[in-house]
């Protein structure tokens, strides 16, 4: 367990929340700007490098807060330029941060929960259960992390990370308060000055959050579908047994369509083979999605030790990308990234103490991976 010092971490602070703080400590709230800039744009910690701020006021800071990310546990650099972050948070669990370049675009992976509560069938985040809810300042701070370690100076130019997307370790509309305040200063310009296009948040469908969430941010949406079907996705996605397709795609769609300027919906659809990857599945899922505007992205499932299933051969995948495709629809395959690495979409685990065991150890996830043939098969989709 991470000590906590009692300060008031500004790291997580939004702006508003920032000029608050100010003013609850008798001081200006223009503050807020010049304290996010050193903290977001200069990745400062430390007050007395904000040279704009008299000591009398750094003293007074260091007294009373703090800015504190994340323990950074590893970073791995792929061959690909893939990088994966291990960070700890308060809770003692660690959780995983995957920045992947790709076509001029830096992407940077963020999680949002330890553990997940949701259990997927397909996903070893799922697997773990739940651990802890990720603070806004452990959110942020991944962001914070990244950009750091590439060096990056405030210019707007030459950004390592372009877009960030929500869909690492955890439900993100399950953390619903901190998810939202991390992507508002992740589109802050005194934050990362990152476009709401350009923000994604990725759920497995938790509809009355998806309504609430268009009332407060117009971020861009991820809908991991995964099954064309209710019946199929009762099984694969459990969440669907408490709101059902017709009920989440009518949540996506009003959540779109309030956005307007031709913002699209995302689909994830992870290939499982022979469960979901035969060609009735795609036409379900054309006549499932004609009248919401979207595009589709297909994940081929990346294997885990003891998960049961396989990812389907390249022509399977083609073959359901080649009938989506033939519909009219705008179809990618997700590629893989950062294989040597373990930065795959579904293999992101870090570490979750173990609940029963709390205090004396936590489970070794990555002993799950010591299994070589699915080590040999880990890869990012
Ligand atoms: N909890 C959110 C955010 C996680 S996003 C959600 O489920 O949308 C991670 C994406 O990878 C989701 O679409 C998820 O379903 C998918 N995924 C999980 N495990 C996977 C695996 N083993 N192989 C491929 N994709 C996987
Ligand atoms: Fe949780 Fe998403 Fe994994 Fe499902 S796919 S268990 S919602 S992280």
């Amino acid at each position: 367990m991470i000590a906590t010092t009692g300060k008031v971490n500004l790291l997580g602070l939004t702006q508003p929340q920032l000029e608050s703080f100010f003013e609850s400590i008798g001081e200006k709230r223009f503050r807020a700007g010049q304290v996010m800039k050193w903290i977001h744009h200069f990745g400062v910690d430390d007050f007395d490098a904000m040279s704009n701020i008299g000591k009398a006021l750094r003293e007074k800071l260091k007294a009373s807060s703090e800015i504190r990310g994340p323990e950074v546990v590893s970073e791995d650099i792929s061959s690909d330029g893939t990088r994966k972050w291990v960070v700890r948070v308060a809770s003692g669990s660690c959780v995983e941060t995957v920045y992947i370049p790709q076509n001029g675009r830096g992407t940077l992976c963020v999680s949002s929960q330890a553990g997940c509560a949701l259990d997927c069938s397909f996903c070893s985040t799922g697997k773990q259960g739940f651990n802890s809810d990720l603070t806004a300042a452990e959110i942020i701070g991944q962001v914070w992390i990244a950009n750091k370690s590439f060096g990056s100076v405030p210019a707007k130019i030459d950004r390592a990370i372009t877009n960030v997307v929500m869909m690492g370790m955890g439900e993100p509309l399950l953390n619903f308060d901190n998810v939202v305040a991390a992507m508002n200063l992740m589109m802050d310009d005194l934050g990362y000055g990152i476009s709401k296009r350009k923000v994604t948040l990725s759920t497995s469908g938790v509809a009355p959050m998806i309504d609430r969430l268009g009332e407060v941010i117009d971020v861009s949406l991820a809908l991991s579908l995964h099954a064309p079907n209710d019946e199929l996705r009762n099984q694969l996605v459990p969440i669907n047994k408490k709101y059902a397709l017709a009920v989440v795609l009518g949540a996506c769609r009003n959540y779109i369509s309030r956005l307007g300027e031709k913002r699209v919906l995302t689909i994830e659809y992870t290939l499982l083979k022979g469960v979901n990857d035969q060609p009735e599945h795609a036409e379900q899922m054309i006549a499932l999605l004609a009248d919401i505007p979207c595009k589709i992205n297909l994940i081929p499932f990346n294997p885990f030790p003891h998960s049961g299933y396989e990812r389907p051969s390249n022509n399977a995948i083609r073959r359901f990308q080649d009938i989506l495709h033939k519909a009219g629809h705008n179809v990618t395959v997700r590629t893989t990234r950062g294989e040597d690495i373990d930065a795959a979409c579904g293999q992101l685990v870090g570490q979750v103490m173990d609940r029963t065991r709390r205090s004396e150890r936590y489970i070794a996830v990555r002993e799950l991976r010591a299994d070589p043939a699915a080590s040999a098969a880990g890869n990012r989709s």
